[in-house]
């Protein structure tokens, strides 16, 4: 039996996505910024887009930005956040411990442009909160930036109450919703978030596209120079295909949204309660505010990657924490931010479920994970010492 439980690290394109692309990719070559008719098409699906992918989000359309992805929308959000506090003199940006690297890495490179990052902490529950927030706020706090919700661990953060505080202090505040968006109910008036990065691939549409929302009235800075696409703040000729996929995935998953929820609800308790009765494991992160499909947990005394390759043999694909991060022998930092210790972030695993997932396959990872976890266990000194000291 096949399982393909890694949506969070990328989903199957959709049917309708598919569908919707492919007389782009065929009939509708023409430049969106070329005056002639052929052009004016393209351009007339490339805004029809913009307006779906507003609606699904309850923006204007006139707020969407697209982009290569939501690595890319992440980069420009920051980047935006830090140039327009630098003009009034502000340099400290606030984020989390457990954001996406395409956050820790431009926060990175804005340490090295003179600007202050201070990360706060997230908690054994993988939750921050509003005060964690508000004790790190300084005079000199220009940007705010935090995730929607965790790739890894799949907790949701308090995006509204933050939001409602940066506005009040005068902060710009971003999220990385990447995860959130297609998955649970994001609307970004209700939020009141100033920027929120989308990628199409999270959500059963193509790879290589996203988008970033700005809310009226903040000027986007532009990392990307050359034409005047997208109003001028991101050049390139439009991914026009992947536009249109990512338009027509975002509707379809908005659309079906609350069925979708409730089914992997229910998948998700199946699996928990299959994997729990299993000495010394734990969940990763408070399953109080959680994404339906995420599901990560530790098993003491084995490595992530061998429980990998075998459930891999049985048909079942799952990761040990972000794509990114597999094939390193580095623990998580997400696991690592939330106090697992490293040895136990080692004998980690996460399941991410997509809607196309179905009950029989549970009780097939239910009954691989238990006993690869059994046979791991039984050939690892770490298990043999862990017993021992039981005793
Ligand atoms: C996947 C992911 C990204 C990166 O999106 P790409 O489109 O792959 O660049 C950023 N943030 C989070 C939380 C993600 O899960």
């Amino acid at each position: 039996m096949q399982v393909y439980a890694d949506n969070a690290a990328t989903t199957k394109l959709s049917k309708k996505a598919l569908d919707a692309m492919l007389p782009v990719l065929t009939d509708i070559y023409g430049n969106p910024s070329s005056l002639h008719t052929v052009g004016q098409t393209a351009k007339e699906y490339l805004e029809k887009a913009r307006e779906d992918v507003a609606r699904a989000i309850n923006a204007d359309s006139k707020e969407i930005y697209f982009t290569s992805g939501g690595s890319e929308a992440d980069n420009q959000a920051l980047r935006t956040g830090a140039y327009l506090g630098a003009k009034k003199g502000k340099r400290h940006i606030i984020s989390t411990k457990f954001e996406h690297h395409a956050v820790l890495h431009t926060l990175d490179a804005l340490k090295k442009e003179a600007f202050d990052v201070t990360l706060v902490d997230v908690h054994e529950t993988g939750v921050v909160t509003v005060e964690d927030i508000r004790n790190a706020v300084t005079e000199d706090t220009c940007l705010v930036t935090v995730m929607m919700a965790n790739n890894e661990i799949g907790t949701i953060q308090p995006i509204k109450e933050i939001a409602e505080f940066c506005k009040e202090k005068g902060i710009y505040f971003h999220t990385d919703a990447v995860q959130a968006v297609g998955h649970i109910p994001v609307d970004v008036k209700d939020l009141g978030v100033d920027m929120l990065s989308i990628s199409a691939h999270k959500f059963h549409g193509p790879k290589g596209v996203g988008v970033l929302y700005v809310r009226k009235g903040i000027p986007l800075i532009s990392i990307i120079e050359g034409g005047a696409q997208e109003r001028g703040k991101r050049a390139g000729t439009e991914n026009l295909a992947g536009i249109v996929g990512m338009a027509a995935a975002i509707s379809e998953a908005v659309e079906n949204l609350e069925n979708n929820m409730k089914k992997l609800y229910g998948l998700r308790d199946a699996l928990i309660d299959g994997l729990k009765g299993i000495e010394r494991c734990r969940i990763n992160g408070s399953l109080e505010h959680h994404l339906p499909g995420t599901l990560n947990m530790c098993f003491e005394g084995i490595e992530g990657e061998s429980l990998l390759l075998l459930l891999d043999a049985k048909g079942i694909n799952a990761s040990s924490g972000s794509a990114c991060t597999s094939g390193s022998l580095d623990p998580s930092h997400v696991l690592l931010a939330i106090g697992v210790p490293v040895e136990i972030a080692h004998g980690s695993l996460r399941l991410s479920l997509s809607e196309e997932n179905n009950i029989e396959q549970m009780q097939h990872v239910i009954n691989s994970v238990k006993e690869v976890v059994t046979y791991l266990r039984s050939i690892s000194p770490v298990w043999e010492k862990i017993k021992a000291e039981e005793e």
